[in-house]
Formats: structure tokens, C-alpha cells, sequence
């Protein structure tokens, strides 16, 4: 399946202007690393992503735009490759990772975690090469309307390499899958680690039932990344409060465009104007951190 999925890609740069030249600009991308309490955070400058980062995702504003993850309304050049019946693997022409995808429903079906988390673990099996995300509805999703997940280049994100050094405590354990929280603050993030996706998917049912459900959403606030390697699933939960830091919508000099999604959580901190990415600090980021995470004290008392 990697091998497939390498040369859709080849095929689209050869064939789609878009996406070859921001695949192009993205090798001469700019980046910056900052330390949060010890932990690398790289900054990102990608102006392309201003499609996302700026992307307005009222119901009103999501109501009346073409759903770009329909087939329908795709662009002319946007191939695509058939996964697990339902999913269709597509190029996404704003990248982020040196191979970069989204993986969407083949209906236009709402973006819920709970009936695919199964599904998401078998993509992350089979696309060994990548780490798979999830953004939520209200948590980075620019297509809250239409169920996807996306995948990027494995190893890309910090976090992959640096989660074993903060282990905190081991919250759960079954004969295939133990659950971890991570020492990581502002960060909030949970680990489920498993050799048995059955007992993955147990073990995540248990979190989400933990989380606080918002009034008027039909989901608990979160981002995921699952990645599969050395016959394990590693499967970060990022647990959000909100989507946007107040800095995003903040007047003058003291905006700062950031969108944190799943990506931002493992570690990549995507900055789509010049000004934002040249002025962001260390405690810029310490801020936006703990107004987007869930703090663990906003869990309810049946911890998973
Ligand atoms: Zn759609």
C-alpha cells in the first residue's frame, strides 16, 4: 500500500500544477525550534496553509461552501486511491509534511471519531510509512461536514521521538493495549500504546467517555495522531478546550495566527504569515497551549 500511495503522489506532482508548486515551495520551507518546558516545538512559516489556519468554520460559513472533500466538487486534477471500501486516499495541494494526504469518507457524512477510531488503526497499519491524524469538528477540521482523516510523513513530528521521555503515569493496562499520561504541560496528552487494536479501541472508548462533552456538540473536543511501527500502535489523544487561542483573534501586534490541530499538538507549530512566525516565542506558544489543551483537573471522575 506505501508504494501505491508514493506513486499517486509522483503522479499528481507530474500532473497538478497546484500541488506541485506548493509541494515545491514547501522544500525550501522555513523553520524555527523552540523549547517548552524542555520539549521541541519546531515553528513552521507556511503561507499556503492560510487555507486552513484562516479557513471559517461556522455552521453558516460551512453551510454555504461546495464540500472541497466531495467528489463532486474536487478539483478536475484530484486522483484518487480507494482504501478500506469506504475511504479514498487523495493528495492534500497544501502541505504540510514532505508527503502529505487526506484519507476521506466516500460519503459526505459528518466528522465523528467514535465509529472510525477501528477504521483509523487499520489505515495507520496499512500506511506503515505515515502517521494518521484526526482533528475534530470544533478542533482544526476545516471540513467539520465531511468525515476524513489525513496522513503525513512518519517521523515528522516531535512528539513521535520525544513522548517516551515523559511518560507520567500509566492509567491503564490489558493483555494488548496500555494507556499513559504524559508529563508534558501545557500540553495535555494521553498514549494509548497496543499490539491488539481491539483492546486499543477499548481502552480509547474508556478516554472518550472521560472527556467533557460541550453543550450543542456532538463529540468530546480532540485531536489524534496513530502510527503504527515495530507490530505497535502508538496513538496520541490530545483533549482540547478550545479551538482557537484568544491571540488569534486578537488586534494590531498582538495577532497571532495560529490554528492549533493535530499537527501543532505532535509538535509542529504551523504559521502561516511571515510576521507570526518570525515574532513567536517560547512562552507565545506556552500561552496558546494551555488555553487550546484540556486541562486533566476538566476530566470527569470516572478517569479511564
Ligand atoms: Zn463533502
Amino acid at each position: 500500500m506505501n508504494s501505491q500511495v508514493l506513486s499517486l503522489l509522483n503522479g499528481q506532482l507530474a500532473a497538478w500544477e497546484t500541488a506541485r508548486n506548493n509541494y515545491h515551495a514547501l522544500a525550501d520551507v522555513q523553520t524555527r525550534e523552540l523549547s517548552v518546558n524542555g520539549l521541541l516545538y519546531r515553528m513552521q512559516y507556511n503561507p499556503a496553509r492560510i487555507v486552513s489556519s484562516g479557513a471559517k468554520v461556522d455552521r453558516a460559513s460551512i453551510a454555504r461552501r461546495p464540500c472541497f472533500l466531495c467528489a463532486s466538487h474536487r478539483p478536475a486534477e484530484q486522483m484518487g486511491l480507494s482504501l478500506l471500501e469506504d475511504y479514498e486516499l487523495l493528495v492534500n495541494p497544501y502541505p504540510i509534511f514532505p508527503q502529505h494526504f487526506t484519507i476521506v469518507e466516500k460519503e459526505h457524512v459528518p466528522q465523528r471519531i467514535a465509529p472510525r477510531f477501528a477504521d483509523m488503526l487499520e489505515l495507520a497499519h496499512r500506511l506503515s510509512d505515515y502517521t494518521l491524524f484526526y482533528n475534530g469538528p470544533c478542533c482544526g477540521a476545516s471540513a467539520p461536514d465531511h468525515a476524513h482523516f489525513q496522513a503525513g510523513t512518519r517521523g515528522f513530528l516531535p512528539i513521535e521521538s520525544t513522548w517516551r521521555q515523559c511518560i507520567g503515569k500509566e492509567m491503564a493496562r490489558t493483555a494488548g493495549a496500555t494507556l499513559y499520561s504524559l508529563n508534558d504541560a501545557p500540553r495535555t496528552t494521553f498514549v494509548i500504546e497496543a499490539t491488539q487494536a481491539d483492546s486499543a479501541c477499548r481502552i480509547f472508548r474508556a478516554v472518550y467517555e472521560a472527556l467533557p462533552l460541550p453543550v450543542g456538540e456532538e463529540e468530546p473536543r480532540m485531536n489524534i495522531l496513530a502510527l503504527y511501527k515495530e507490530s505497535r500502535w502508538e496513538i496520541f489523544i490530545f483533549p482540547r478546550a478550545k479551538h482557537r487561542p484568544t491571540c488569534y483573534d486578537a488586534k494590531g501586534a498582538n495577532c497571532l495566527l495560529s490554528s492549533p490541530a493535530s499537527v501543532d499538538l505532535g509538535g509542529v507549530f504551523i504559521l502561516p504569515r511571515e510576521e507570526d512566525f518570525r515574532k513567536i516565542s517560547a512562552n507565545d506558544v506556552t500561552q496558546i497551549l494551555s488555553e487550546v489543551c484540556l486541562p486533566l483537573t476538566a476530566l470527569k471522575q470516572n478517569n479511564p
